[in-house]
Parts: structure tokens; C-alpha cells; sequence
């Protein structure tokens, strides 16, 4: 299964690393930018749509 670990989005915090960001880019007609969320190194990533193998 994978994990929130396993995500080229996926930046984990510096002193606890089974925490980080999850950082996307986010492109619409007007501008690029980044939107960083929170999350779980060992969250379930099966169903996020945005997940991308390191
Ligand atoms: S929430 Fe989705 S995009 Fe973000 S780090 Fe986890 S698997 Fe990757």
C-alpha cells in the first residue's frame, strides 16, 4: 500500500519525519502557486488522486 512517505509531494517535517507537507502545485488560467496541507508520513495514499511515485 502506499503511503503519504512514498510521494514526490510528500516533505517531511525536520525533527518528527512521520509528519510532513503535502506541497502541490496548483495551475489555473490565471496563475501557478503552491498549496502546502499537512499530513501523516503513513497515510493512506491509494485514494488521493494527486499521488505521485518518487
Ligand atoms: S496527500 Fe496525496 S499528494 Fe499529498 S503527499 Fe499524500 S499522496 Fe501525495
Amino acid at each position: 500500500m502506499a503511503s503519504c512517505s512514498e510521494c514526490k509531494n510528500f516533505f517531511p517535517l525536520e525533527d518528527d519525519p512521520t509528519l510532513g507537507d503535502c506541497v502541490q502545485r496548483v495551475v489555473d488560467p490565471r496563475q501557478a502557486y503552491y498549496k502546502a496541507k499537512p499530513v501523516e508520513a503513513e497515510m493512506d495514499a491509494s485514494k488521493c488522486s494527486s499521488f505521485q511515485k518518487k
